[in-house]
């Protein structure tokens, strides 16, 4: 387990220092409530502040208590959230607020626990509420605050993985002040908002970090925080046969595990097959073809794969495998085949190579 480096250490008396000369005054910082301090969170998720805050306060007055909101006719409440986009954010505000009148008696959670059980919230807001509306040492970890850490730490590790969320949600954690953890989760936002911009492009020289930060004594704040989307779809290279008896046309089923399981297919080996290879490969199957036909490509995507097909479509004599079906066009469906293979079919008429 990575210890909490010492930068992060060294973040939290400058960093109040500074969030109390250049916080952002906002309505719900103002007049705190958990339930205000939620309504905003939601609110801002996706969103940017100046957008929320008219919304906000046609919201309060509308529904100024959870029991309001928990009350409220559907067609108010998404007229009042019209233009925020993100209308599921709504109903769950409204949900968790039905939550919070049946099974708190009205009194809004006050435990992180609870908090992120209620519909809508996840650990960022259960962390903003606590510690912000209920003083509890609780982080709140959102894209802000992962920035904000990576670049004062200096740390490399991609923070799209859930280990690397999961550590620095650790560390900070350890660095939060017992007396203002609320303020202190505030002036990260605050910091992530206006000093340290994402894209590259932050203000170091307003920073209360500037004297530690790791991206900014090495040059990293265009390089941090990584973020690696996973890897592309693999790429399979196939080489599929349409081989025609006549009019029929032979298929295999699939293994009954795995991709596309259980259903039909032409028959076909991994890898790009050469015509020489592909001759040699129909000796072993004991077809032989009368003549070479077409070759022709084609290509499928698949949530984490993209089959690359090279086809060759022949003519040929002889039985091939045991498993082998020769289908016949009137049976076509009782041999159930996926889109990859069955638009070959149609494809071998148009992409003659
Ligand atoms: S010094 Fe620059 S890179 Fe480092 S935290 Fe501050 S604004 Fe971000």
């Amino acid at each position: 387990m990575t210890d909490t480096p010492q930068q992060l250490k060294a973040l939290p008396a400058p960093l109040l220092a500074w969030y109390d000369g250049n916080r952002r005054r906002l309505p719900w910082r103002e007049d705190v409530s958990a339930y205000r301090t939620w309504v905003s969170e939601i609110m801002l998720q996706q969103t940017r502040v100046t957008a929320v805050l008219p919304y906000f306060d046609r919201f309060m007055a509308a529904f100024p208590t959870v029991e309001a909101l928990a009350a409220a006719p559907e067609a108010q409440l998404m007229a009042l959230w019209q233009g925020l986009g993100y209308y599921s954010r709504a109903r769950n505000l409204q949900k968790a607020a039905q939550v919070i009148m049946t099974q708190y008696g009205g009194v809004f959670p006050d435990r992180y626990e609870t908090l992120i059980a209620l519909p809508g919230v996840g650990d960022y807001t259960a962390g903003a509420i606590a510690s912000i509306a209920f003083g509890q040492r609780v982080p709140a970890v959102d894209g802000n605050v992962l920035r904000l850490a990576a670049r004062i730490t200096g740390c490399a590790d991609n923070v799209l993985e859930p280990k690397t969320r999961a550590m620095f949600r650790r560390w900070m954690a350890e660095i939060l002040p017992s007396d203002r953890p609320g303020a202190f989760n505030q002036a990260l936002m605050d910091l992530g908002a206006m000093v340290c911009l994402p894209n590259g492009q932050p203000l170091c020289g307003d920073c209360p970090a500037r004297g530690f930060c790791a991206a900014r004594e090495q040059g990293l704040q265009r390089r941090l925080p990584v973020r690696e989307k996973k890897s592309a779809r693999r790429v399979e290279p196939l080489t599929v046969f349409l081989l025609h008896r006549g009019d029929a046309v032979a298929v295999r089923q699939r293994p009954d595990k795995g991709l596309l399981a259980g259903l039909w297919e032409f028959p076909n080996v991994p890898g790009t097959l050469t015509e020489q290879q592909a001759a040699a490969q129909l000796a072993q199957w004991g077809v032989t073809p009368h003549q070479w036909g077409k070759r022709f490509t084609d290509r499928h995507v698949f949530t984490h794969i993209t089959w690359e097909m090279t086809v060759f479509r022949l003519d040929v004599q002889g039985n091939g495998p045991h498993d082998w079906v020769w289908r016949r066009p009137e049976a076509r469906e009782r041999y159930p085949m996926p889109t990859a293979f069955g638009k070959l079919e149609k494809t071998e008429n148009i992409c003659d190579t």
